[in-house]
């Protein structure tokens, strides 16, 4: 059984906006899925619907944790979820710390709340993350509230608070965005030393392909709600079958450094979701259809490239 499977999943806001449209996919323990799309794919819409978060959309279809059914499910069964099983760390590091707690009291708290610990055992858990996540002086600095730390460092004592009660699941979304290369290089490094050393699964979401690029076992391209491309990282990103992704991909500095190869984005903005395109979503920017293809009536289907490579495209099945 995989730790997470997500099954024909269906979120609609008010207004009948399908924000993810029949998404389906798994991840494994240990390993880290990168969900890739321009900001309205549906991404974090689907993270949230994860974490059980969405108070004012409607959502169907299938999520298990660990074999345990999050849609639908009671608040209190999926708040014990959270913390337990999964944790979520966002781009910004402010919006899940209290600005008027130390960040000892907010990492501890949360151990003491999941776990039953005392507050001493507590104390000692919080002072043993910051030093994972590698913040020096930790004892020191368990003292200190989030405004004291820099931008890089919030987001380390982020990461020590969503590991701190030792789930199996840790979906970041945006986690690098804000931060300078180097500390975002750091950060990565952070995230997938951690996840060797406890065997966490990683959902990674993230407009940057690059971050996905470096970390991922497994790439999920989604569009306008839906999944346009989804496969192990290298054959997508050595052999990627859907345009969306080619564009993406064009969008890249070369990863072997050719500076000739000039970077092409991709013309066009995504649709609105309350209106989106017949056929295939993507074929108002597309420059890869043709006449011959029902690209503008049709919706492609989900069709296997290779091996656990799949993406919805009507040349796919042209090109058999
Ligand atoms: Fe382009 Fe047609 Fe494929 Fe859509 S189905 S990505 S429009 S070629």
């Amino acid at each position: 059984m995989s730790l997470l499977e997500v099954s024909g999943l269906r979120v609609t806001f008010p207004g009948d906006v399908c924000a993810v449209d029949g998404l389906s996919f798994t991840l494994e323990r240990g390993k880290t899925l990168g969900i890739v799309g321009e900001s309205g794919s549906g991404k974090s819409v689907t993270s949230l619907a994860i974490m059980g978060l969405h108070r004012d959309a409607t959502v169907s279809g299938s999520i298990r944790v660990d074999g345990i059914q999050v849609v639908g499910a009671p608040q209190d069964q999926v708040r014990r979820l959270r913390g337990r099983r999964m944790a979520m760390i966002f781009q910004d590091p402010l919006s899940s710390l209290h600005p008027a707690y130390t960040v000892g009291e907010q990492i501890a708290e949360a151990y003491r709340l999941h776990f039953g610990a005392s507050r001493k055992a507590a104390r000692v858990r919080a002072a043993d993350m910051l030093a994972q996540v590698g913040i020096p002086e930790p004892r020191r600095r368990l003292a200190d509230y989030p405004h004291q730390f820099s931008g890089g460092m919030r987001q380390r004592v982020m990461i020590a608070m969503a590991l701190a009660c030792e789930p199996e699941l840790l979906i970041a979304d945006e986690p690098t965005t804000a931060l300078d290369v180097t500390v975002q290089a750091q950060i990565l490094e952070l995230i997938a030393r951690l996840q060797q050393e406890i065997g966490l699964a990683v959902l990674m979401i993230t407009h940057d392909l690059g971050v996905v690029a470096r970390i991922a076992d497994e790439v999920l391209i989604m569009y306008a709600g839906a999944a346009a491309e989804q496969g192990p990282a290298i054959p997508v990103f050595t052999r990627a079958q859907h345009p969306y992704t080619r564009g993406l991909l064009n969008c890249l500095p070369r990863l072997d450094g050719d500076a000739q190869s000039p970077l092409i984005p991709i013309q066009g903005s995504p649709p609105s979701l309350l209106n989106p395109p017949a056929g295939c979503r993507f074929h108002p920017r597309c420059t890869e259809r043709t006449s011959e293809l029902p690209c503008a009536t049709e919706r492609p289907a989900w069709r296997i490239a290779s091996r656990g490579h799949h993406a919805a495209c009507h040349l796919l099945e042209a090109n058999r």
